[in-house]
């Protein structure tokens, strides 16, 4: 049965009402292990819970298996030590030139503006990231200015976290507004889960700010699986894509979750039905924490031929890592490679 509470209830309620109880998860799932339930509540101490019940809606009660459940549920093997599993796996605290820019790639950084995202992945790379000490404050940003002005390279900003659309839109339109005043700048990219999670982010005020910016608009969603996209989600989506903004996903690779050429096939012809188009595959980052989401290379090869065997090419998303140090992300193909 389809739930319509939440295409009528307002972002923010749902923001402010997310499930943050693991038992309560569990329970609204319908789910009684007491294993499940004991790791979750230890793996919970070091990165809390957080999912919005609209998200939950999209699992399967009964299934502890659900690949929606395995990327919110904390679970006992996140406390397992694994080498080559790190704190900051792409030495982003290295990268930070000043609170809430993170430059790293020639004409584009990442703009930090909030530290919050609506909903926990537990394979997160930035889950040990120390937010709250890097965000930029209101007066900050005529250092920011003078930072992107020093470089003319810098053509292009993305809003990223946290999570940007956690933001209320009148926050947004400022800091978009002063972005805008800059004739440098061309592009500006929004990285955010939070259509996916919460589907009424996509409200008409924020389509309209997207819709009238000088900038070009460049969405990025976060989606890893097609039971993410329902119809909802996708109708929502069509408004920004039919209002010409660029709305392209990302997906991280994870074992349990999309490890499966299928599975990726499906994801990237529900995008296209919602007029998305898939961006980046992403390797999991070697993040203390998601070592049981790792899949093996040899694996990697074998499920990204059979994407490419069975896409056409425009729906198949590029294969990369984050390679700490290097100058872009770095494309991945043949074992040889990673
Ligand atoms: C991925 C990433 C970007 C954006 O890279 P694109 O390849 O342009 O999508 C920018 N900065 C950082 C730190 C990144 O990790
Ligand atoms: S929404 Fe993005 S930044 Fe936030 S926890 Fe998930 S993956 Fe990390």
């Amino acid at each position: 049965m389809i739930n319509y509470l939440f295409q009528e209830q307002n972002w923010q309620t749902q923001l402010s009402d997310l499930i943050t109880n693991p038992q309560e998860l569990l329970d609204v799932l319908e789910l009684s292990h007491d294993q499940l339930l004991s790791g979750a509540q230890f793996a919970a101490d070091e990165f809390r819970l957080r999912v919005p019940r609209a998200f939950v809606e999209k699992m399967k009660k009964g299934n502890p298996l659900d690949p929606l459940l395995l990327q919110v549920l904390p679970h006992h093997l996140e406390l397992e030590e694994h080498a080559g599993f790190v704190t900051d796996p792409l030495g982003e605290e290295q990268a930070n030139q000043q609170p809430g820019v993170l430059h790293k790639y020639k004409s584009r950084f990442l703009l930090t503006l909030t530290g919050a995202c609506a909903v926990h992945c537990r394979y997160c790379f930035r889950r040990h990231f120390p937010y709250q000490e890097n965000l930029p404050k209101n007066d900050d940003w005529a250092n920011i200015k003078q930072y992107i002005e020093q470089q003319p390279d810098i053509n292009e900003v993305i809003l990223s976290g946290g999570d940007p659309l956690t933001l209320s839109n009148r926050k947004l339109q400022v800091w978009i507004e002063r972005l805008s005043t800059l004739p440098q700048i061309k592009f500006l990219r929004i990285h955010s889960r939070v259509p996916i999670v919460i589907p009424n982010r996509v409200d008409e005020e924020l389509v309209s700010i997207l819709k009238n910016s000088r900038l070009r608009i460049i969405l990025v969603v976060h989606s890893n699986h097609a039971s993410e996209l329902d119809d909802f989600t996708c109708s929502q989506l069509q408004q920004l894509v039919k209002q010409g903004i660029t709305v392209l996903n990302q997906a991280v690779l994870l074992k349990g979750v999309n490890d499966s050429a299928d599975v990726l096939v499906d994801l990237s012809y529900r995008l296209f039905d919602a007029g998305v188009m898939p961006y980046y595959l992403h390797v999991l980052d070697k993040v203390k924490g998601a070592h049981h989401f790792d899949t093996p290379a040899q694996n990697i090869d074998l499920i990204y031929k059979k994407v490419l065997e069975n896409l056409p090419g425009y729906l198949v998303p590029k294969l990369v890592r984050e390679i700490a140090g290097e100058k872009n992300k770095t494309p991945l193909f043949g074992a040889s490679t990673f």
